[in-house]
């Protein structure tokens, strides 16, 4: 694991969450209006589409961007992307990524914010952030970032985009569309981002000596656009691509590579040759292995029909 970023503890508070938990709950509810709008494929479409653009806004912007650095872009579409990951209803860019940081300093230590063999499935899919405990962090954690006012600002008026994009759902296709693509696609996005938190560290295989328990898992990346390769991540977490081979699928990576193309973001950083081809070795050593369990299994099995037989 590479982390150019401070260590900063953190912030642990004891407070009754109470209304934030209410208020959690009953947008989560809201997913519970899709039976009062008619089956539809468009609908479908509108809510995929709404599923897809906001996860790439937590994959690419909120994520790789903000959290780990590992690409560069212009101050205006730094903002745009800083909006769209707004748009998924997860926080403000400077809390999420300033505790994603923490997340990787502490991976799977008691410090973890959110580690499952630690603190159990639920805690680390969605629990810990409905404590109060996780409210505040460190500026000194992000300082390449809080240093611009207008990220500041998003921050702290996160339910901005998210409100503003309701609406213009609603203005071009009504509550149809409001439902679709908005409380649907919001509920399902939230817990298929959650799953990173939770089920990549415990459904998967693990290719490199991460020292915690991520996985890579190709059903959580092709969910999460890439994000599914955790373990990967965890070993080297600059990488603006997650999935290292071009056999590891990795859309948010795809679609970062198309907007190089247009000058609009550049410098995508890359695992060192180094990393890729111990990775390879890895994969190699244990195809082997498995090959020589399969092998043994096989060999025990003929053995014991030739006793068979010739004790009859
Ligand atoms: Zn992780
Ligand atoms: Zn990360």
């Amino acid at each position: 694991m590479n982390s150019a970023f401070p260590s900063v503890e953190p912030v642990v508070k004891e407070r009754a969450p109470l209304l934030f938990l209410i208020l959690f709950f009953l947008v989560q509810a809201t997913v519970l209006t899709v039976f009062t709008v008619p089956f539809s494929w468009t609908l479908v479409l509108v809510a995929v589409g709404s599923y897809f653009l906001r996860m790439f806004g937590i994959t690419a912007a909120y994520h790789r961007y903000f959290s780990h650095a590992s690409f560069k872009t212009s101050r205006v579409f730094q903002f745009v992307l800083a909006w769209i990951g707004s748009m998924a209803m997860q926080k403000g860019v400077l809390w999420w990524a300033a505790h994603h940081r923490n997340h990787h300093k502490y991976s799977d230590t008691e410090k973890d914010i959110h580690s499952p063999s630690r603190k159990g499935f639920w805690y680390s899919h969605m629990f810990w952030f409905l404590r109060d405990d996780y409210n505040d962090y460190e500026a000194k954690l992000i300082p390449d970032f809080y240093k611009y006012p207008e990220l500041r600002w998003l921050d702290r008026n996160h339910w901005i985009p998210p409100l503003t994009y309701a609406i213009l759902l609603y203005a071009v296709g009504g509550w149809g569309w409001l439902v679709y693509g908005y409380a649907v696609s919001t509920f399902i996005l939230g817990h298929a981002t959650w799953t990173i938190n939770s089920l990549s560290h415990v459904y998967g295989s693990v290719r490199f000596d991460s020292r915690d328990t991520s996985k890579n898992n190709v059903w959580l990346a092709l969910l999460t656009m890439g994000e599914g390769w955790h373990n990967n991540h965890h070993y080297y977490c600059s990488s603006a691509n997650q999935g290292f081979y071009w056999y590891e699928i990795d859309m948010s990576y795809y679609i970062l590579k198309i907007l190089s193309l247009f000058g609009i973001v550049w410098d995508l950083k890359k695992p060192p040759q180094k990393v890729l081809t111990e990775g390879l070795s890895r994969d190699l050593a244990k195809k082997q292995e498995r090959n020589e369990v399969r092998k043994n299994r096989y060999e025990v099995k003929t053995k014991k029909k030739v006793e068979v037989l010739s004790a009859s």
